[in-house]
């Protein structure tokens, strides 16, 4: 079932998604050669107590940290630890909160330092394709005009979308109905659900340089990596959907600085 929610929700999302987005442009800010990824874990975790509200992630499945942070070939799902970030690298930050009962989610992809013109593009293209997304998440729309409108950006581009992971509703469960995949199946064309004001969905673009497909790593069962090694950029944001233009939820309102040369998300 897909749950559109009332004006006494939308305000409880409204602020989760405010909050969400705050705290992870603040860990995002702090990404430099040397810092580790439980550094960056622990700030989002103290941000969190801070701003009093739970990090969506510890402890969902057993996942055990508050922030997913995936490096390089690794797509999403990282969990932080001893990592030191290097010049160069790409950093995935994947982050959600609980407030008053109502999930906010979202992410983004920071450069360390000077990275190569290709991973330039990626984080690029990758930001702009959530972008198109979201301006296809309008009621009478259906989940399908999201999907395409990522899937071809990316595409035309010359990288992939990952097809194993999908974006999703959101709302008092972080996963809710309906799945937002970042690609289309023709099968489901036409079946696909039509979109209503009301509706609060996670849009998430997973994007490849290289092949779509991507391994789940066995040791801590969670990482999930790019099975050729290529790297890949994450950018999420939650969003309602309205009457008329859509509103995103997670964006940051102040101004935020520049993030790994990026000036929003
Ligand atoms: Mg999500």
């Amino acid at each position: 079932m897909i749950t559109r929610k009332s004006n006494f929700e939308i305000k409880r999302m409204r602020k989760a998604g405010e909050i969400t987005a705050r705290i992870l442009s603040r860990v995002a800010q702090q990404i430099e050669p040397g810092i580790t990824t439980q550094e960056l874990d622990d700030l989002a975790e103290a941000a969190a107590r801070e701003f009093d509200v739970k990090p969506a992630f510890k402890g969902y499945q057993g996942f055990p940290a508050s922030i997913c942070v995936s490096v390089n070939d690794q797509v999403v799902h990282g969990i932080p630890g001893s990592r030191r970030l290097e010049k160069g690298d790409i950093v995935g930050l994947d982050f959600g909160v609980v407030y008053q009962g109502y999930y906010g989610d979202a992410a983004l992809t920071v450069a360390v330092g000077e990275i190569s013109p290709e991973h330039r593009k990626l984080l690029k293209i990758t930001q702009e394709a959530l972008w198109k997304g979201l301006a296809q998440a309008r009621a009478g729309n259906r989940v399908s005009h999201v999907s395409r409108a990522i899937q071809e950006y990316v595409e035309k581009n010359g990288f992939a979308v990952v097809r194993d992971f999908v974006g999703h509703g959101i709302g008092q469960a972080m996963h809710e109905e309906p799945q937002v995949p970042n690609f289309v199946d023709p099968y489901r064309l036409g079946f696909d659900p039509v979109l209503k004001p009301g509706m609060t969905l996670a849009i998430e673009p997973m994007v490849n340089a290289g092949t779509a497909q991507v391994k789940i790593d066995r040791k801590d069962r969670w990482t999930v990596r790019t099975v050729d090694g290529s790297y890949s950029a994450h950018f999420e944001h939650t969003v309602l959907v309205t009457e008329g233009e859509p509103e995103v939820l997670t964006k940051v309102t102040e101004s935020a600085g520049e993030i790994g040369g990026l000036i929003q998300w």
